[in-house]
């Protein structure tokens, strides 16, 4: 998206503001695709990420499947028109009858914990088929709020269960057909994938039925241009060749299966927000925005690096600030940017906003959550209104009693 199309989408829509660029989500989408030739790789895009209905279709339209954690996000994948089949559902910690009400609408269970996999066991024997998410306790990824496969992480059956595993599926005669993994986010060594690769393939003796592996995500985009990131294409090619090897040595067709959520919307995504004012201190110049860790948390929540431009002054001096939200809390988007000179009403544009950023907003402070853009075909297009006091008190009852009750009168009263 040009600095023109940005200008333009603000101002014809305010701030804040996401936009997605289209293209971007599904070049992503076929390079990952493409990264893996000659296997046909399936994708199950991880909608956590971001779930709008629009960027769920998009995504189907280039044959995507989907990756759910929750019934609802289950709910919004058939929403969009995917088939039950094409959805993966890998939760955590939840209630056994979720996990039965995903059953009935029909999606692939990826089971994550051996008292559950008991449970379902005695529930429904051979009948649903059932796939296993392992632990492998490899240490990935560049943070360790993100990274989930190590030995004190709450996801996954360990490896070093599996045997427990076997008794539970032989005893319950159940249908094991794929084993899973999912490390981390932020990889950017491919060793990580081929080290969890190997003990997936070693498990995979285990289980006669297996159709699938799903080596889950974790795929670093660059966040600045000095980024190191995953270089997908010698991942692929290195994993579709061992996976190749592997096939071909214990004569086995199986497909290979990976979830991806941020490699497919990061780059696709900005947030456009306006400066309300420029704040000099003491120690530095604030730029406050008419936004913050309520719309985009993961700069305070994962200490995230989020590039940020200045697109309504793109030719300006470069000077030093520190761009903070509107929020009371510590709410800093950036810390010590070098940005085109900021003046109060510019517009600047905080980039890799597309994963995690709406999906993660809140209404905290009683401001409402930002309008969505999609620029597809050329065109911006709005695919969410932008919240109103409406929106934010929709849920809430009021209690009759407390209505226009002033103190004092009823005191008066009782007197
Ligand atoms: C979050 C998640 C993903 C997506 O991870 P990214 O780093 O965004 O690609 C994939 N699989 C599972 C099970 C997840 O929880």
């Amino acid at each position: 998206m040009t600095t023109e199309t940005l200008q333009s989408i603000a101002s014809t829509f305010g701030t804040p503001t996401y936009v997605y660029d289209a293209n971007v989500t599904i070049e992503q989408y076929k390079k990952l695709h493409r990264a893996f030739h000659p296997l046909d790789v399936k994708l199950h895009y991880a909608l956590k990420a971001l779930n709008n209905v629009n960027i769920l279709r998009l995504l189907k339209q280039e044959g995507a499947g989907l990756d759910a954690v929750s019934i609802g996000e289950i709910h919004l994948g058939l929403r969009a028109g995917f088939e039950p089949s094409k959805i993966m559902y890998t939760p955590n910690c939840v209630s056994f009858s979720e996990i039965q009400e995903a059953v009935e609408l029909g999606v692939h269970i990826n089971l994550d914990n051996l008292s559950v996999l008991e449970k379902f066991g005695s529930t429904y024997g051979g009948n649903v088929p059932v796939c296993i998410r392992i632990n492998p306790h490899i240490m990935a990824g560049g943070n360790a709020n993100i990274s989930v496969g190590h030995i004190d992480s709450k996801f996954g059956i360990s490896i070093h269960q599996l045997r427990h595993v076997c008794r539970i599926v032989e005893h319950y005669d159940m249908s094991v057909i794929g084993l899973h993994m999912h490390t981390g986010s932020d990889i950017i060594d491919p060793d990580v994938f081929l080290r969890g690769a190997e003990l997936l393939y070693d498990a995979s003796e285990l289980f006669p039925n297996l159709r699938f592996l799903d080596f889950g995500s974790g795929f670093k985009v660059s966040y600045k241009e000095s980024d190191l990131v995953t270089e997908i294409e010698i991942i692929g090619k290195r994993i579709a060749e061992s996976f190749q090897e592997f096939c071909n040595r214990t004569n086995r067709d199986l497909e290979l299966w990976f979830e991806p959520g941020k490699f497919i919307v990061s780059e696709a995504g900005k947030l456009l927000v306006q400066t309300n004012v420029v704040k000099q201190t003491t120690s530095t110049v604030f730029v406050g925005v008419d936004s913050g860790q309520n719309h985009l948390l993961r700069p305070m929540f994962y200490n995230a690096y989020h590039e940020i431009a200045n697109i309504s002054n793109p030719e300006g001096e470069k000077k030093l600030y520190s761009v903070v939200g509107y929020i009371c809390e510590s709410d800093t988007l950036g810390h010590n940017r070098l940005l085109t000179e900021v003046r109060e009403g510019d517009v600047l544009a905080i980039s890799n906003a597309g994963a995690y950023g709406f999906s993660m907003s809140n209404q905290y402070n009683a401001r409402m959550r930002p309008a969505e853009i999609l620029v597809y075909n050329g065109e911006a297009r709005l695919i969410r209104r932008r919240e109103t006091l409406e929106d934010l008190i929709r849920t809430e009852i009021e209690l009759p009693e407390l209505i226009h009750k002033e103190v004092g009168v009823d005191k008066l009263e009782n007197a």
